[in-house]
């Protein structure tokens, strides 16, 4: 699918999923917008949802404590296709680094008890991967320790829509009531 969206609402609608599971865990859920376009994009919405999902899934379900955050940057190349970046933040387990080299492998669970502890089928990164590569883009652990929590980066190639963003829609009406 080729159609406009806006990924900051986007977010917050992953977000919004799980928020219940977050207060009963006793976590905040966190979205810095600040980077990340604030024009629509052309992209598919379907799969961009899937790969978030999983990944707010994933850092919602490691952490016991403290916080999940996304957070995002966008690099304009040229035209009008943009490189976007979405990370997802975590202050849970973390992942050591024999597990971070099996990650996006089909079927891999970090620890051979996770599957009762936490249920899961070890597909999700692995399909995120190929959705990832898929938008033109890759899914990739950034950064991981033990115990430190860790970071999912996933980046991926859209099309600018055309027309007006939201901050020159506030200059504009700003300049309108100022006249
Ligand atoms: P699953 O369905 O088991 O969650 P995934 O492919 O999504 O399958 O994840 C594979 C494994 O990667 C998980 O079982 C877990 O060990 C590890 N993992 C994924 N995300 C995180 C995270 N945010 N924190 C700690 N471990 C993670």
């Amino acid at each position: 699918e080729n159609a406009p969206l806006s990924l900051s609402d986007l977010c917050r609608e992953v977000l919004a999923m799980f928020s219940d599971r977050a207060i009963s865990k006793g976590i905040s859920l966190n979205f810095d917008e600040a980077k990340l376009p604030k024009f629509k994009i052309n992209s598919d919405r379907a799969r961009i949802r899937q790969v978030l999902v999983n990944l707010v899934g994933n850092a919602v379900k490691f952490t016991s404590r403290g916080s999940v955050n996304i957070s995002g940057a966008y690099v304009e190349t040229i035209n009008q296709q943009v490189r976007i970046s979405i990370f997802v933040t975590d202050t849970g387990v973390g992942i050591s680094q024999s597990v971070a080299r099996r990650l996006f492998k089909p079927f891999i669970q970090g620890d051979n008890s996770n599957t009762r502890k936490f249920g899961g089928t070890g597909l999700g990164l692995a399909l995120s991967k190929k959705l990832g590569v898929a938008l033109g883009g890759d899914v990739n652990l950034l950064h991981g320790e033990e115990n430190f929590g860790c970071v999912f980066q996933f980046d991926f190639l859209a099309a600018r829509c055309p027309g007006v963003d939201v901050h020159e829609r506030e200059r504009n009406h700003f300049d309108d009531v100022s006249q």
